[in-house]
């Protein structure tokens, strides 16, 4: 039989002490604190943020940590486990979009955006780890964001932490340094998934008006389990796939009349709009793809509503059908997924899953099964078998329990 290779969390004492242990080892002084903040899954509602409709992402127990220290000056130092341990230096007073690059972004450009929002922050020293799966589209990316936006704010006195609406305003720090300096042209989910969930829950957010609901989520009481893959596919040659499709989706509204897809309330009527001769030749969209994109997240959006539905009537193993059907409109409508996603998904099905889907942009990245906890070892081996007989690099694997917030 395979080797199964299970990404296990560390708890929060061990991740916050390996931070203070390199923010000591590093800076010769022990942190003023450690602050923490989840990836995350997504159990429904794929390329619909950007379109302003509905997610349903929880956070994961896989958290990125960050011990800071606050200094006098504008100076930051920075320090990641995952790159390598070396030490960068960056004058806060020069960042601005364009001139900061890599990882190191990613936290210089939540404290250049808060202070574009407002805030008087200083100059501190960050040393980061994290056993968050790195760039498996699990949101490595805004749980470092979301780490040390907690952190500054705690640091600097700036009090958003303390209640959802304050987080709000850091959830939209994160999404303008993602993608202002960072350069990542992200729709916002990951960003509130990191800062706004709550244990025990996914967070169903609505794009549109920012409104989310805690939805109870905890599968382990109806005998169920959430398997994720991390399938390690190699990202090639994908760089402005998802740019384009926004472009797309952002045309197809403009035809449409409206603001975002979200506002379309009947496909048919849409899909006859974007039909008619000459429609989409000011945007050079491809009418028969425009429509197939259009379909994906419209019937995506009303899929999330499908599944708050289910999992508010106790009807949790019906998930799992809703799952499949969004894996296939992602492959087919939407067309982003890969052959090692739809092995994933396919394998996962075969061997006795109750559906499954891609998650994440696409491309690579991640897939998720609903299983029964007894079946969830024996889906992951198979998993795994299915990517070693196709030659493929071998997954990772995590059972997902619906994790805390930034903290
Ligand atoms: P994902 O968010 O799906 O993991 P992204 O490409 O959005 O993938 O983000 C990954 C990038 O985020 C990394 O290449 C790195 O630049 C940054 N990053 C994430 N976690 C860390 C970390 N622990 N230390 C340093 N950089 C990190
Ligand atoms: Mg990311």
């Amino acid at each position: 039989s395979i080797d199964v290779d299970w990404l296990d969390a560390w708890d929060v004492e061990d991740g916050s002490a390996q931070a203070r242990a390199l923010f000591t080892e590093v800076f010769d002084a022990a942190p003023d604190g450690v602050w923490s903040a989840p990836g995350r899954g997504n159990l429904i509602g794929e390329h619909t943020d950007y379109n302003g409709g509905l997610v349903l992402p929880f956070a994961l127990p896989h958290r990125t940590y960050a011990a800071i220290t606050r200094r006098a000056d504008r100076t930051v130092r920075l320090v990641s486990a995952q790159e390598a341990g070396t030490v960068v230096t960056v004058d806060l007073d020069t960042v601005a979009p364009g001139t900061v690059t890599g990882w190191v972004a990613y936290v210089v450009g939540v404290a250049w955006a808060l202070e574009q929002a407002g805030a008087t922050l200083g100059g501190f020293d960050v040393a980061i780890t994290s056993c968050v799966p790195y760039g498996a589209g699990l949101s490595s990316s805004a749980a470092l964001e979301g780490s040390v936006a907690i952190g500054l704010d705690a640091l600097f006195g700036l009090g958003h932490g303390a209640d959802d609406a304050g987080r709000q305003h850091l959830v939209a720090a994160c999404i303008r340094a993602e993608n202002e300096i960072a350069g990542a042209p992200t729709g916002g989910m990951d960003q509130a998934a990191a800062l706004r969930s709550q244990e025990g829950h996914a967070l169903l957010l609505d794009c549109r008006s920012l409104e989310v609901r805690q939805i109870p989520f905890d599968l382990a009481s109806d005998g169920l389990a959430l398997l994720v893959v991390d399938t390690r596919a190699p990202h090639a040659l994908v760089d402005g796939q998802y740019a384009a499709r926004r472009d797309t989706c952002e045309a197809a509204a403009a035809v449409l009349g409206v603001e975002t897809l979200r506002e379309v309330t009947d496909l048919d009527a849409a899909l006859a709009t974007l039909a008619a001769p000459g429609a989409l030749d000011a945007s050079g969209q491809d009418p028969e793809v425009t429509a197939r994109r259009v379909k994906h997240v419209v019937t995506e959006i009303a899929r999330v509503g499908e599944v708050v539905s289910l999992l508010d009537s106790g009807r949790t193993s019906e998930v799992g059908a809703v799952l499949s059907a969004a894996h296939a409109s992602l492959r087919d409508d939407y067309e982003v997924s890969c052959h090692e996603l739809d092995v994933a998904v396919d394998a996962a099905v075969q061997a006795g899953a109750l559906g499954g889907r891609m998650i994440g942009g696409g491309f690579g990245g991640s897939a998720i099964a609903l299983v029964r906890v007894e079946d969830a070892e024996q889906v992951a081996g198979e998993i795994a078998a299915a990517f070693e007989s196709e030659g493929l690099r071998a997954p990772g694997f995590l059972v997902a329990v619906a994790g805390g917030p930034a903290s």
